[in-house]
């Protein structure tokens, strides 16, 4: 089992080779530039999906910007997985996304929500890489990536163009 940046497992592989690591770094700080240029359509489609995690220290800062007394949040608004994980009741969609398809406590969201779309698009294709081997081309496995949402599909398509742009310089540099 491979683990990028101490975070993402990337199931199935054994060890992330040097070439992979490269072209993941780059497609990382892609993701993570998106923070501040955020290439979101308010679609609200990521905030109609299930299993929105809520981690044990989020529950209290939450609850706060939710304006909501933290037993009473903890009743209505969570629920306990078999394995001990807290979830969202509500997710379909979630209770804290208003009429205008804007998040109401976006400021406090959860880690989860933070990190989309950047890092699960980014790592949407690692589902492919485990079916395959470490030598498989990131630029083959980013082909999978869905494009149908708004922000995957301009991530998607800005890092093939920035992995194309930085192979051409190393190339150009020998
Ligand atoms: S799916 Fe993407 S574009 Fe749509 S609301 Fe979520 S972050 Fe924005
Ligand atoms: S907390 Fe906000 S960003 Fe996260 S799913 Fe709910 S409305 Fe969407």
């Amino acid at each position: 089992m491979a683990v990028y940046k101490g975070k993402y497992v990337l199931r199935g592989l054994k060890e992330i080779s040097p070439e992979m690591e490269s072209d993941l770094d780059l497609a990382y700080r892609i993701c993570m530039s998106y923070i501040d240029e955020f290439p979101c359509e308010m679609c609200g489609r990521c905030c109609r999906q299930p299993n929105i995690v809520v981690l044990p220290e989020e529950v209290d800062r939450i609850a706060g910007a939710a304006g909501i007394p933290l037993y009473d949040f903890v009743a209505k608004y969570l629920t306990r997985t078999s394995d001990g994980r807290l979830l969202f009741r509500k997710t379909d969609p979630c209770a804290f996304l208003g009429g205008d398809n804007r998040c109401g406590i976006w400021k406090d969201r959860p880690e989860i929500c933070r990190d989309f779309p950047y890092a699960v698009s980014m790592f949407m294709s690692r589902v492919y890489i485990a079916l395959t081997d470490e030598k498989t081309d990131i630029l083959e496995l980013i082909r999978y990536m869905d494009d149908s949402w708004p922000c995957t599909k301009a991530i998607r398509s800005t890092i093939t163009e920035k992995i194309r742009e930085a192979r051409s310089s190393k190339n150009d540099q020998i």
